[in-house]
């Protein structure tokens, strides 16, 4: 027999892992069977394109989070597949003086809350107050993207002053607020200082995001993106307590932009900070977390109950 090169060698073993994954990937999810939303799903341009994502992960349902004019392309979703989509939220652009007529529109047109609001204002700045009290009027939840450090050096930073939000939970309280993204999930611990976007390591108790989600009734958690998988895996011994502790009031989404729910495609698009998940699904990624680390009971409100509630989702 000829003698394999290293680099032969190790192609062989490479082809010998990929089989192994292949094995695996026929072997079902942990979650399959299971009844879970995804509540952060971005519409995607197709039906098709959304259904993709939504059975490659093995996903029964999602939330829609889409724009305060996509009432018919929520329509044409729902006509072709019926059922999937449990409802949408409403984005506008925030900064102009028609955000609020045009988001109160989506609002009659059938969308369920506010979101995703990402924009390059502050967490306690005008523009952010008129949606918190808009949404407090309307009745719906709102979707916030808290982000202090840029990904990129053009990409800028979105709802910045995390140290100011508790001010706005306290004046807003019939808001329903729903944290999400770097900022809100980097403060789980108590000695971040917007060093990294995505810290690591232990998590130093009592950070400021796990105290405003025990002190305020009107803060709920968004898990998704690389984000709430970084928060949710960088201390495994944090995590079951933390899951527990706040099992009403978390809720779970992918933010994931892999094409075929298997990290096809580009996951983890022009965020070279969220490397660790690229080539990866985020929701399969949050998934097998949240089935390691919490129990039944709670998998079940993470993953359905405490949506359909906060949410007011069809059942
Ligand atoms: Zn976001
Ligand atoms: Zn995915």
């Amino acid at each position: 027999m000829r003698r394999l090169s290293r680099r032969q060698f190790s192609q062989m073993l490479a082809g010998v892992a990929s089989s192994c994954a292949l094995g695996s990937a026929q072997t079902p999810d942990p979650w399959a069977g299971d009844s879970i939303v995804d509540c952060h799903h971005h519409l995607r341009r197709t039906p098709e394109a959304n259904i993709a994502h939504l059975d490659g992960a093995g996903l029964s349902n999602a939330l829609a989070l889409a724009r305060e004019n996509s009432v018919e392309q929520m329509q044409a979703l729902e006509a072709r597949y019926p059922g999937r989509f449990l409802g949408w939220f409403a984005s506008a652009d925030i900064t102009k003086p028609e955000a609020e007529a045009l988001l109160t529109k989506a609002i009659q047109n059938g969308a369920r809350g506010l979101g995703e609001i990402k924009f390059h204002v502050e967490a306690a700045g005008p523009e952010l107050r008129r949606m918190y009290a808009l949404a407090a009027e309307l009745k719906v939840p709102i979707l916030v993207h808290f982000q202090e450090v840029p990904h990129t050096p053009t990409e800028g930073v979105f709802a910045t002053g995390f140290r100011n939000f508790e001010a706005m939970l306290k004046a807003y309280p019939k808001t329903k607020f729903i944290g999400h993204a770097d900022a809100f999930w980097a403060n789980i611990s108590a000695d971040y200082n917007n060093e990294s976007a995505y810290p690591s390591g232990k998590i130093k108790p009592e950070g400021v995001t796990d105290k405003l989600l025990s002190d305020y009734p009107n803060l709920f958690g968004d898990l998704a993106a690389n984000s709430g998988n970084n928060a949710l895996t960088r201390d495994p011994e944090f995590t079951p307590a933390f899951l527990k502790r706040h099992q009403d009031k978390l809720i779970f989404g992918s933010d994931c932009s892999c094409s075929d729910g298997k990290g096809g495609g580009i996951s983890q698009a022009g965020n070279p900070g969220a490397s660790r998940l690229a080539g990866k699904c985020v929701a399969r990624e949050t998934l097998t977390v949240l089935k390691k680390a919490a129990s039944p009971e709670i998998f079940k409100k993470l993953t359905w109950e405490n949506a359909h509630r906060t949410y007011g989702l069809k059942a």
